[in-house]
This record gives structure tokens, sequence and C-alpha cells, in this order.
């Protein structure tokens, strides 16, 4: 398999084609101009365009199954090279706004939600991802691939703000090398100019590398996976809690370089019977104490085969309730694409029912 253009830098790129002036023009083809081929970047001399289609490949995704949910969502299931397949999901969070003659006077919000990993390792007894184990990491330029190309698909011009958030499939910090090269690539000047504010790291708690991600100083945001206030149920939820428990998580949270402007998320899939008592809202507010953090809601997605349920609206609203009275700024998630199934891995699932009964 040939080694993806996307996985560079522009620095690295310069020691890699030479004269190093033309990395830049490359970027600029790649990036702003988005051609979908090498033989397309005009001002390249026809030497360099061969060699480069000898060594790289320029978008290693292709869209597999795309599916357009009412609300303005598009959830986007892309094959790899290897014929694997991962989601990515391009979230409409706010409409554009128009004057009365129908001139543009705010453009529309968009956020997406990208993967990192072919299948987890992390195995969440809740999450769907989970059930099909582990099979790579993604390489930077795959990561990269998923918003170069639905930024494409959705004629999103090149320069126009969105927000990345790393919670589609995978446990991001367990591919922390790929993630931070992707983060720096996209962060680039000469290509999407993706600030680190509008990247955030959604994490399961791997407390050493979130430590990690840290020391790294791209200006991330991260968001927890908390879902539980005890231990018990914490091992229950998400196996690896025994090597990484809950204090050390905030403790790592605590130690993270953050705006001092922002929050802190931390989110908290809520499941019936299991979290959505007021007991566990008041030791929420208790383990956040003396952190700045904001804490997102989200309604426990059922599947077939699942042990778990979803909460009534009520005991959402109560619990969200609990916390703003005492102090804590909450949100509950709007389930975004929900009649395209909401939680990730769902989509991947669908393709897999549909394929069997092909067979
Ligand atoms: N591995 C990272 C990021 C990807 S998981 C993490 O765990 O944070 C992305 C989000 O999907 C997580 O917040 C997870 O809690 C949520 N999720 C997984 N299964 C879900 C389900 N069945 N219903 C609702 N949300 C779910
Ligand atoms: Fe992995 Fe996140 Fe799913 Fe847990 S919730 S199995 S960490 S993708």
């Amino acid at each position: 398999m040939k080694d993806c253009i996307l996985n560079y830098t522009l620095e690295e790129l310069k020691n890699e084609v030479k004269p190093s002036f033309r990395a830049k023009q490359i970027y600029n083809w790649v990036y702003v101009k988005q051609v979908d081929t090498f033989d397309q970047m005009k001002n390249l001399p026809k030497d360099l365009k061969e060699s480069l289609n000898e060594r790289f490949s320029l978008n290693p995704l292709k869209i597999a199954n795309k599916e357009l949910s009412s609300d303005g969502t598009i959830k986007y299931l892309f094959e790899l090279e290897d014929g694997k397949t991962v989601e990515t999901v391009w979230l409409l969070m706010k409409k554009e706004e128009k004057d009365l003659e129908g001139n543009i006077t705010k453009e529309a919000k968009y956020t997406v939600c990208v993967s990192t990993q072919v299948g987890c390792k992390v195995g969440c007894s809740f999450c769907l991802t989970a059930k099909g184990g582990f099979t790579r990491d993604l390489s930077a330029g795959e990561i990269v691939a998923q918003i170069l190309s639905v930024k494409k698909d959705n004629n999103h011009p090149f320069n126009r703000a969105l927000n990345i958030v790393y919670m589609g499939m995978g446990e991001p910090l367990d591919n922390l090398d790929n993630l931070t090269q992707a983060i720096k690539v996209f962060k680039e000047d000469d290509g999407l100019s993706i600030g680190g504010k509008r990247q955030t790291v959604s994490t399961s708690g791997l407390s050493s590398k979130i430590d990690k991600l840290g020391e790294l100083d791209l200006g991330v945001h991260i968001a927890i996976s908390l879902h539980a206030v005890d231990d018990e149920l914490r091992n229950e939820l998400i196996p690896m809690n025994k090597a990484f428990n809950i204090q050390s998580i905030i403790d790592a949270v605590k130690r993270y370089p953050i705006d001092t402007r922002k929050r802190v998320m931390f989110e908290y899939l809520v499941i019936k019977g299991k979290n959505d008592d007021i007991a566990s809202a008041k030791k929420l507010v208790k383990l956040l104490h003396g952190i700045k953090a904001k804490v997102n809601l989200i309604y426990f997605n059922p599947y077939p085969g699942t042990p778990y349920d979803r909460p009534s609206k009520r005991s959402m609203l109560e619990f969200q309730e609990y916390l703003v009275k005492h102090g804590l700024l909450c949100t509950i998630r709007d389930s975004k694409g929900i009649d395209i199934s909401a939680a990730c891995g769902q989509l991947k699932e669908k393709e897999l029912e549909k394929e069997l009964e092909k067979a």
C-alpha cells in the first residue's frame, strides 16, 4: 500500500519533495483546491507528478454508505484501502441565518465526529463499536481524510471553520501518535487551518495518555466519558477503569493545560436504573468540585441484544436540574440524527446486517 500524503505536516513534506517550495504548492492543491489526483496539480513538473503518483496515495477513503437525517445530520460509512470501514458524522449545529432579501447573514455551523480506530480495545459494555472488537489503528492520513472527504461532499469551502470531535469509533488516546499527527496536519495554516480550540478529544479515561496529550500542548480540548461516579459501576461499564480509576482521571484532568476561559466536558451516559438516580447526581457534584466542568448528559441509545435501557425524559431532567441547582453547567445531548441511528457503530452494524441478508 502506498504512503498517504495526508500523513505529512508541511515541514515533513518539505523533507520529502525537492525543491522544498513544491511542498507548499502540493499542500495548496490538496487542502485548498482539493483536487482528486496528482495529475491535476498543474503547476508541478511532469516528473514530480510521476514520482508523487508512484510514492503516495491522495485519498484513502471511499464513501461506502451515506445516510441523511431530517435534522441535517449525515452519517458516512467510509471504506479504507484494505476494505475495512469506519464512520464519520457530519452534524449541523446551527442553521444559516438570512435577512429579508434572502442574503446569508450568518453561516451555518458544523461539527464533524471522526473515528480514530477500526473497532476499539476498551470494550465498554454499552457500546456497539466494542462488540466487533479491535481491528487496527487509523493512520493520521485516514483521520485527516475523513474531514477532507466530508467537506468536499458538502461543498464546504476550504477556509470555512468547523469543529472536530474525536468521538467516532475507537479510543483516540489509544492511538495517540497518529491522533497528534492528524491534529498537527489540521492546524497547518497552509492547509485546513483548524485550530486546537476547534478540536475536542473524547476519551474513556486513559489517565497516563491524558497527561501525555497535555505535555504536547497542542491546545486541544478534552472531553471525559465518565458515565459513572463510583468505581464499581465504572468497572462494569468500562473495564479499563480497573487500571485507570475515577480518581486517576480526575487528577489527570486537573493537570491538563486548559484555557482558563474554557470548561472541561464530562460526558455522562445515562442508563435507566444504573446511574440515573439523584444519589449519583449528588456524588457527581462532589467529584467535580474544584474543576471548571461542564456536564453533557447522554441518553443511552439501545440496540438489539443490549442489557441496558434508555432512561426516561423525566429522570434526565431531574438529574440535570440537580446538577444545575448545585452550580454545574449541564446540557442534555440532543439526539441528532436519531432517525438514522444515533450512537456510534450503528450504521456499520446495519451494513453488516445487509451483507448477511445478501449472503
Ligand atoms: N472512545 C471515546 C470516543 C468515542 S465513543 C470515548 O469513549 O469517549 C463516542 C461516544 O459514544 C462516547 O461518549 C460514548 O459514551 C458514546 N456511546 C457509545 N455507545 C453509546 C450508546 N449505546 N448510546 C449512546 N451513546 C453511546
Ligand atoms: Fe471504545 Fe469509546 Fe466505545 Fe468505549 S465508548 S468501546 S472507549 S469507542
